[in-house]
């Protein structure tokens, strides 16, 4: 079955992805080998795994391997594998089109890069972040040749394309099962970095360099002059005659196949230990952290870890894998094991070999295989520990990268101190939270106790949108005149947390929009006594009044004692939900309860002591219901909340304004 040739157009992100790459500046394009071996690689993994798991499948396990091939005159390269191949609709869904697109991050970012918004730094940062596997061949190639044939299946396909709009994809008839990448090389340029990929020195350098852990052998054939004629029969070689010189061809293997994770750590080179993150990882930056891991006892298993420096752009997306790679004995059994790490460390990447687990271990048995729960609740430990180190080294480069982690995925890890409860109070410590303290820097929850005031007991924090928005929110006033820290959380993840932790080192965690405020001291207590009594039954006639006219906002209006410049504010019970949690848990499309809160009055503001003395010469004048409106829709807006009705609001107050001109 030979099906005619056909021509695609490549899907609009991946066109603008090949369009950064083809006129990248990235300079270095080694890369693309690095790329084509490792997919190479996985491509064999899978295959391996396939025969052992189908036994019907007919394929020949026996010499894994990848094969560089070059042809100086014509210039091309070739990589082949004898993995798993793909299938036509694997090709146009996995080569045609870009997996990885979609996010509105990514668009943005692409968009940028294409009008030459970004620097030329920030656009091979794009690229390092993205890792754009397959697509780089197109900066050393003119023309891409992919030739697959899947394990099982008889017909194989071709693709094509040069790195512009489209690409060609045809069925054919016969060739060796796996997957072969022909590129035709640009001419040599090597003021940029484009050197000649079809020399063997070049080849074995960057094998050497970026894959030289690959478990299988990466095999080149290369012709050697031939050694006197009575040894030309040495095994593996086979003569060419040449007229003027005479050849061998030898086959090389260019890697050293050695399991990274196996060695001990002082035997590898930080570059070992980065490229082989970039292969578990899919991506091109340098991990911030590598995490060694070595048990023995009942549970056996090595496990090699890394924190990356970046969150990759979906780390929110809800399809978002774990990167943690599960072999067994040295085999590989799958990628992605969730099982193996907690989803709030879903951005750790590595690998597992466990020693005693079958290699027949399916997505099912692991969920309730107590070796594997055993390993995960190690890990999980070992990375939270590691940042932990991080945070407390006395090294200035250590604590530099706690700052990167927390920054990159704090928000992430938060997510642990709601469903971790084991580790919840590591995560407590490792966390750090803006604050009134500074107005840039970050705080731990442990130098926010060491600077509690004599007599303070709660650790004050206020939720919201943005800090801009609780800095200027009245429930601040009291907390900013007695100088009291107050933790601001902005992320939407601290909303839902801080209902779940309870307290810090015995300090109980309080939001100061929540509950009643009591901030002064026993003698202030005592002095404002009588004041506030006398208060009291001044206000308690039109408390009452405003309670039942804002009955429907409101379930209760009373005088307060943490406004020292407002007229209001708003406040929650102490069980009650805050209105963004209530409009995140509506986004999420779960039904919540309306919780009314309380409005509080202070008692020296001139507009409330007005509406007090208003109240109690008429009180039968309409437009003081309109006041008490007025006044409930300021407290609102002051938080940074939503008015109900924002038209009839603004009508009211433009009315009101017109009557004062
Ligand atoms: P990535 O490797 O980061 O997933 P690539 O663009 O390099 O991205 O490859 C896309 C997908 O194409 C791979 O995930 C794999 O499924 C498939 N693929 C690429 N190369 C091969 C190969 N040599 N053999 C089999 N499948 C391959």
């Amino acid at each position: 079955m030979t099906t005619g040739i056909e021509q695609r157009e490549f899907q609009a992100e991946t066109r603008q992805i090949l369009d950064l790459m083809i006129h990248s500046v990235y300079s270095n394009k080694d890369t693309f080998l690095r790329e084509l071996v490792s997919n190479a690689s996985d491509a064999l993994d899978k295959l391996k795994l396939e025969a052992f798991q189908d036994k019907d499948l007919e394929v020949d396990t026996s010499d894994l391997h990848v094969e560089l091939e070059v042809d100086a005159d014509a210039r091309t390269l070739t990589v082949r594998d004898n993995g798993i191949g793909m299938s036509r609709d694997e090709v146009v869904d996995l080569i045609g089109t870009l997996a990885k697109s979609g996010t509105a991050e990514l668009r943005r970012k692409l968009r940028e890069a294409r009008e030459g918004a970004v620097s030329e730094a920030a656009q091979e940062e794009l690229i390092g972040q993205f890792g754009i596997g397959f697509y780089s061949t197109f900066m050393v190639a003119d023309t891409v040749t992919l030739l697959t044939r899947k394990a099982g299946e008889q017909h194989a396909t071709r693709w094509e394309s040069s790195g512009e709009s489209t690409y060609t994809i045809e069925s054919v008839d016969d060739a060796p099962q796996g997957t072969s990448v022909t590129l035709h090389l640009k001419p040599v340029d090597v003021d940029d970095h484009m050197y000649d990929y079809t020399s063997e020195q070049k080849l074995r350098e960057i094998v050497k360099r970026y894959s030289d852990f690959i478990a299988y052998p990466v095999r080149m054939k290369v012709e050697r002059p031939a050694p006197k004629r009575d040894d030309a029969t040495e095994e593996g070689t086979d003569g060419t005659e040449d007229a003027a010189v005479e050849t061998v061809t030898e086959t090389l293997t260019l890697n050293s196949m050695k399991a990274l994770w196996a060695r001990p750590r002082g035997e590898v080179s930080d570059d070992e230990y980065n490229e082989f993150y970039r292969h578990v990882s899919h991506s091109w930056d340098d991990p911030l952290e590598v995490v060694p891991m070595k048990a023995e006892g009942t549970f056996e298993y090595q496990a090699l870890l890394f924190i990356p420096s970046h969150a990759p752009f979906d780390l929110f997306a809800r399809e978002h894998r774990s990167g943690i790679h599960l072999y067994v004995k040295r085999v590989f059994i799958m990628d992605d094991c969730d099982e193996l790490m907690p989803e709030y460390l879903r951005f750790v990447k590595g690998v597992v070999d466990a020693q005693d687990l079958s290699l027949n271990v399916s997505r099912e048995i692991l969920q309730q295989d107590r070796q594997i729960r055993a390993i995960r609740r190690r890990l999980t430990k070992k990375v939270l520990t590691t940042i932990r180190d991080m945070m407390t080294s006395d090294d200035d480069t250590s604590r530099e990268k706690y700052r990167t982690v927390w920054s990159q995925f704090g928000r992430v890890l938060k997510e642990g101190l709601l469903s971790d409860a084991d580790n919840r109070d590591i995560l407590l410590e490792i966390s750090s939270f803006p604050s009134t303290h500074s107005e840039d820097g970050q705080t731990t929850l442990a130098e926010y106790v060491g600077r509690m005031k004599d007599g303070q007991e709660q650790i004050y924090f206020l939720t919201g949108e943005t800090r801009q928005q609780l800095e200027a929110s009245p429930h601040m006033e009291a907390f900013r005149a007695k100088g009291l820290e107050v933790l601001l959380l902005t992320d939407p993840v601290d909303e839902m947390w801080v209902t779940s932790v309870p307290e810090f080192d015995g300090k109980p965690l309080q939001s100061i929009a929540k509950g009643e405020v009591d901030l002064d001291t026993e003698e202030e207590k005592k002095d404002a006594e009588a004041e506030r009594e006398e208060q009291g039954k001044q206000f308690a006639d039109v408390l009452a009044w405003l309670t039942s006219t804002l009955e429907e906002q409101v379930k209760q209006v009373r005088l307060s004692t943490r406004l020292t410049d407002s007229p209001a504010c708003i406040v929650g019970d102490d069980y009650g939900m805050t209105p963004s949690l209530e409009r995140m848990y509506r986004a999420s499309g779960q039904e919540v309860p309306h919780f009314k809160r309380i409005l509080e009055l202070n008692p020296t503001h001139p507009l409330v002591e007005g509406l007090r003395t208003a109240h109690a010469e008429r009180d039968d004048d309409p437009s003081l219901a309109e006041t008490a409106e007025l006044l409930y829709g300021t407290a609102l807006l002051a938080e940074g909340g939503e008015l109900e009705d924002p038209a009839h609001f603004a009508k009211m107050l433009a009315n009101r304004l017109a009557r004062t001109i």
